[in-house]
This record gives C-alpha cells, sequence and structure tokens, in this order.
C-alpha cells in the first residue's frame, strides 16, 4: 500500500471510480499533419467535459487549433523530417511524462506505446485513418506518396534505428510496431462496417468510434448557394502540385449551370489557373463542414476524414485517390453505393464531369448514403470514445488497487 503515490491514482477516494465524474491527467502526443491532429480535438473536447485535464505535445504551428480543443498546449520542436519529429516529440514527452496518468497517442507515434510502459502508465492509440494489418500496410506504402520510401526494408530499418537508438522494441521496424505491437485500447475513427479485414481486429481492443463530429470555430465562409448545385472540390492538406487536374476541373464545369467550389491548398498559388469563369470558386482553404452541408457531390481524393465528413453529413463523392489509405477509402466508398472513383491519371475534362454528372442524379446513392448516416448516428463518437477511455483507466486503477491490497 506504501506505494500507492499521487501519481498512481491521483489521491482520489478509492472507490471514486464507482462514480460518475473521474478526473486524470492525460498526455496526448501527436505529430503535426493535419488529418491526425484534427480528429483528435473533438475527443480532447468531450474528455475536458469529463473532468480530464488534457495536456497536447505538438509542434507551435499547432497551438491555435490545439486551442480550440481546451487541452493545454505544450511545444515540442518542429522538424521537416518524420524521424526528428518522432524523436522531439519522444524526449519532450518523456521529460514531463511523470505527472500524467494516462498516454494517448496518434497510431503513426509509434514509440507511444513503449513510453507509457516504460513509465507504467495505462495508453490508448488512437486511428485516423483505418486500422493497418499487414496486407493494408503493403498497399499503402506500395501506392505512391511519403510512406512509398518504406517499402524498402533496409530504409524502414535504418529509418526505425534512428529515431529508436537504444530503446528496446519488439520489433526493428516502425511499421511493423503499428501491426504487431498494439496496446490494450484503440480507438478508431471509422465505423467497423467499413474497416478493411475488420475480422482481424477483436471487439475488445478494437474500438470504432464512426467519424470525429465535433462543432469547430470555423472561420466564416460567405458563399451563398443559389439554385444551382454545388460541386466541391478538394484534395485535402498534404497533396501539392496539382495545377493541370485543378484546371481540368475549371475546364469540366466552364459554363455549366453548376457553382463550383474549389480549395486549392494552402501553399498552392491560385494565379497559377487561368481564365477562372464566374460559376467556379478557388480557395486556398475553406471551413469544410460548412462547405459541405450545401454540397450536392464532392470531389476528394479520399483522405480518411474527408471521407467520413462526406459520409457523416450526407454527401455523395468522386474519388480521385492518390496515396496511402486512400485507395482503400475509394473502393469503400464505391463498394457501399455512396460514390464513384476515378483514377487520378486519367482525369481529364470529359470523365470528370460525366462522374459528377452521374453521381448528382444517382438517387441510389443518395438513400445509401441516408443509410450509412443512420449507422453513424448510433456510432459511439466523441463521447463514446472518451467514456471508453475513462472506463478503461478505472478497471486499470481498480485492478491495481486490488492487487495492492491482496
Ligand atoms: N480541410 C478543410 N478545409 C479545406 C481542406 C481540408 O477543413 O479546405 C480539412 C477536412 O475537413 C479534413 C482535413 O482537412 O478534416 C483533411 O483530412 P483528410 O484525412 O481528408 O486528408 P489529408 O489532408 O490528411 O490528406
Amino acid at each position: 500500500k506504501s506505494e500507492l503515490r499521487a501519481g498512481d491514482v491521483r489521491m482520489q477516494h478509492p472507490l471514486s471510480f464507482m462514480y460518475g465524474r473521474y478526473s486524470m491527467k492525460i498526455l496526448f502526443i501527436n505529430l503535426p499533419y493535419y488529418g491526425h491532429v484534427v480528429p483528435t480535438i473533438g475527443l480532447v473536447q468531450e474528455l475536458i467535459k469529463q473532468g480530464c485535464e488534457v495536456t497536447y505535445l505538438c509542434p507551435l504551428d499547432w497551438k491555435e487549433l490545439i486551442a480550440e480543443s481546451g487541452a493545454e498546449f505544450r511545444e515540442y520542436k518542429n522538424h521537416r523530417q518524420l524521424s526528428e519529429q518522432m524523436k522531439n516529440a519522444y524526449a519532450t514527452a518523456e521529460s514531463i511524462i511523470e505527472g500524467y496518468d494516462f498516454v494517448i497517442y496518434e497510431q503513426f507515434f509509434f514509440l507511444g506505446k513503449h513510453l507509457a510502459e516504460k513509465y507504467n502508465k495505462p495508453v490508448a492509440r488512437i486511428f485516423t485513418a483505418p486500422v493497418t494489418n499487414e496486407k493494408l500496410m503493403k498497399e499503402f506504402i506500395t501506392s505512391k506518396g511519403p510512406l512509398s520510401i518504406f517499402k524498402y526494408k533496409w530504409i524502414t530499418k535504418a529509418f526505425t534505428k534512428d529515431i529508436v537508438g537504444n530503446i528496446p522494441m519488439k520489433t526493428d521496424n516502425w511499421l511493423d510496431e503499428i501491426i504487431y505491437n498494439p496496446p490494450a485500447l484503440n480507438l478508431v475513427y471509422t465505423l467497423r462496417e467499413y474497416q478493411p479485414y475488420e475480422e482481424e481486429f477483436p471487439d475488445e481492443q478494437y474500438k470504432f468510434l464512426g467519424p470525429s463530429i465535433y462543432e469547430r470555430n470555423d472561420e466564416v465562409f460567405n458563399f451563398v448557394k443559389g439554385k444551382n448545385p454545388v460541386v466541391y472540390i478538394s484534395l485535402g492538406t498534404v497533396i501539392k502540385g496539382a495545377t493541370s487536374f485543378f484546371q481540368s476541373c475549371i475546364e469540366a464545369f466552364r459554363g455549366e449551370n453548376i457553382d463550383v467550389i474549389i480549395s486549392v491548398g494552402k501553399k498552392f498559388n491560385a494565379r497559377k489557373l487561368k481564365s477562372v469563369p464566374h460559376n467556379i470558386h478557388i480557395y486556398n482553404f475553406v471551413p469544410q463542414l460548412k462547405v459541405l452541408k450545401m454540397t450536392d457531390v464532392f470531389v476528394t481524393h479520399g483522405g480518411m476524414n474527408s471521407v467520413s465528413e462526406a459520409l457523416s453529413l450526407g454527401t455523395p463523392m468522386v474519388v480521385i485517390p492518390f496515396v496511402s489509405d486512400q485507395p482503400v477509402n475509394a473502393r469503400c466508398v464505391e463498394k457501399i453505393g455512396v460514390g464513384k472513383q476515378l483514377e487520378y491519371s486519367a482525369v481529364n475534362k470529359d470523365n470528370l464531369k460525366k462522374c459528377v454528372l452521374s453521381v448528382l442524379s444517382n438517387n441510389g446513392m443518395k438513400d445509401n448514403i441516408e443509410e450509412v448516416r443512420k449507422l453513424i448516428n448510433q456510432a459511439p463518437g466523441n463521447q463514446g470514445g472518451a467514456k471508453m477511455i475513462l472506463d478503461y483507466y478505472k478497471q486499470v486503477n481498480f485492478e491495481k488497487n486490488h492487487y495492492l491490497c491482496n
């Protein structure tokens, strides 16, 4: 009993796990990628509502976004390279972890489980993309994109070694760590119905929350929908250099009775696009949830967040996947009948227009998407996810107390 310290159970009444609110201090660790941070904000908001204190660890440029969650922000130094980001995140997390009761990390910060175990903290992992097994990981790294370098085993091992140094890991490959070294609690931002190979992920260990829906402090968006249908086009926040694709979009809808909103990305110079007609509206960034609410067809790269947001708001899609999980998401959209997919390299103004118009006039797709919305409404969401974390913490503490008392 003498080993029971404040850090273990936060000096609460020994039976407090039986009562409603149960405060704990959570250290949340994430890497600086928009699609990986955004969905977690709603979960943090719910945890805070439940009485938890959350410290969110990310580089400085993410401070404003994280402030929306109500968490305390802690900075680690950013870097261009993923490996350096991971090292910086690890070092900063390790310097403060003692003051926390619980650790949450996004899957890409693969050291999260090791770090929590080293300091004897309970831990949960978040997936902002589908959970990966060996087959999916192979598919992610063989599609073009930032992960494709890891199709070479020796590069992956050298990359991993550089990050972990002498830290003992279960495997010598960070991607294998994600697959083969899971913590006991994993929260996934999709529906079990849409998780490929879902039978491989047991219910007790993998909790499918559905999309992360929460009120965002989005900036004002002054576009007003008129009588014309709205097509919204976005390739997310990571893909760059799609000038000819955006130009094809412009040509596809030039002179049509359709309003087209294109989000070209924060770093894209919109002046590269030539002779933009009145019905095409170019933005560097839009409040996507607001835009989707008025959208009739969403042309998307198939990022997990974009697909989830469209499904939860009932917007049919044309998916043009590029890399990592996007081809998997595109297949899923087509399979469940809520959109169509096009191959990026084959896109031209004619097939894009044809595809968008066929989705626009397809009432069956609208019925299918309504069915999906019903499932999403029943899914646990962020509120359920926060409860699962608290329940897990109570269970771990209960077992620990029980052990100490006996
Ligand atoms: N997003 C946005 N406005 C934009 C473009 C994107 O709010 O103009 C948001 C979108 O709502 C989604 C995220 O950025 O939450 C993109 O995540 P996703 O997983 O779809 O793609 P990624 O950017 O990670 O490739």
